[in-house]
């Protein structure tokens, strides 16, 4: 059997569903598990739902009849008006006046969750409606009752045990009926509560299911041709790479290559799953594949650009060194606060820490620090990665920036620029 991940920018619209269908109808005969991200820019909308919610401003319902009318206009394109797919995407949606109505009390990640996954809960109802209207029979099923987590909201984790198990108990029965749709990125706690397992994270339900069902390959079909040197919307003259070992890909994500989510990889290295990157404009083109033995060729260097970092320096209030049981408690913060390090560097009286910026994790982590530390930070920077580089592909990206921090291996150079 083999398992499809559709993104995001696949399913964008009605057009994008037709080509999603045509794509599958080319894998006729083949069991499929498809894996669908919300429609476009869907999570964002309701990432900004979700704060308006919490914050209780003006623009709540404004922001959710968005939301709404983008997935109705698409439906009626593709639907007769008595098609029953109204009354399921409507009853859907349903869930988030509930989640609306009273004031919040409940926690800002938790609060995310229940409202962020009715994005891949509608796109997924879509999905199989259209595919069973274009011939393809399939069946919707609802993956929090199959992908398992523990309740750190917004970055669940994955009970392996408790998911391969029922994973294996009744989705190969319904594989032989048809293809099966289901959500990215979402999970379910023991007490039926709706987790998340971090934005980008439809890859990686991909390869739980792949992993669990022993697949052939995942394919996850993109608006790119494969993977790519660099990220074309910033870099002219990209190249594809043909093959990739799971170690390199495993690197560039670690780093911060967006093209896969970073838990992907490990479970289909250890069951030596191949995962194809393919267009899914062009499904006959050869795509990326990453395997066990990729060869990995760099005739340019790998380029990795994040965003809206923030560069955090901590030292002590009484001019001590920053020392290992200093490092151990602040390592500790970090970890209360959900925030993860991305480059870091020591000197006697200071540890630098760059990380991305979410609002909420930020301020826990400052408030928490502060009792201890003083602290000084600058935000809004990139953290640029250059793996395999060349001297001269260092001083291109950082001409005419400020750098801020720089840190430089045999094969990777990173720097932090304003
Ligand atoms: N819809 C989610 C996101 O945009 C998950 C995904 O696309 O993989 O982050
Ligand atoms: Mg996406």
């Amino acid at each position: 059997m083999l398992v499809f991940k559709f993104g995001g920018a696949s399913v964008k619209d009605a057009g994008g569903i037709i080509n999603l269908a045509s794509v599958v109808k080319k894998y006729e005969g083949e069991q499929l598990l498809i894996v669908v991200s919300a429609m476009g820019k869907t999570t964002n909308a309701l990432e900004k739902l979700t704060k308006a919610y919490v914050d209780q401003t003006d623009d709540m319902h404004h922001i959710f009849n968005g939301i709404k009318q983008y997935h109705f206009d698409i439906l009626h394109e593709l639907f007769e008006n008595n098609h029953t797919i109204f009354d399921e995407v409507a009853n859907t949606f349903v869930e988030i006046d509930w989640a609306i109505e009273d004031a919040p009390h409940d926690s800002y990640d938790f609060i995310y969750d229940q409202i962020v996954s009715i994005g891949e809960l509608v796109s997924t109802r879509i999905v199989s409606a259209y595919l069973n209207k274009a011939g393809i029979k399939s069946q919707w099923l609802d993956v929090r009752g199959y992908i398992h987590t523990d309740n750190t909201y917004r970055e669940g984790l994955v009970q392996w045990d408790k998911t391969r198990e029922s994973i294996s108990k009744d989705i190969p029965a319904m594989l032989a009926e048809g293809a099966v749709v289901t959500q990215g990125f979402l999970g379910g706690t023991s007490e039926n509560f709706t987790t998340t397992l971090g934005r980008e994270g439809s890859d990686y339900t991909a390869s739980i299911f792949a992993s669990c069902l022993g697949a052939g390959s995942v394919t996850t079909w993109k608006d790119v041709p494969g993977i790519l040197n660099a990220d074309p919307k910033f870099f002219a003259n990209t190249v594809k790479f043909d093959e990739l070992s799971y170690s390199e890909a495993i690197e560039m994500t670690y780093y911060g290559a967006s093209v896969i989510h970073p838990k992907t990889i490990k479970p289909l290295q250890n069951a030596r799953i191949p995962l194809l990157v393919k267009p899914f404009t062009d499904p006959g083109a050869p795509g990326t594949v990453i395997k066990e033995d990729g060869i990995n060729k760099f005739e340019k260097p790998v380029i990795i650009l994040k965003q809206n970092q923030v560069l955090l320096s901590i030292s002590s209030k009484d001019y001590s060194f920053i020392t290992e049981d200093h490092l151990s408690e602040i390592f500790g913060l970090f970890a209360q606060s959900q925030v993860k390090v991305n480059v870091m560097q020591t000197s006697a009286l200071s540890f630098s820490v760059c990380f991305d910026f979410y609002e909420e994790r930020f301020e826990k982590l400052l408030t928490n620090l502060k009792q201890e530390f003083k602290v000084k930070y600058n935000s809004d920077l990139t953290l640029i990665t250059i793996r395999h580089y060349a001297e001269n592909s260092l001083k291109e990206l950082t001409a005419g920036k400020t750098i801020l921090l720089e840190q430089i291996s045999r094969n990777t150079a990173q720097v932090v620029v304003k």
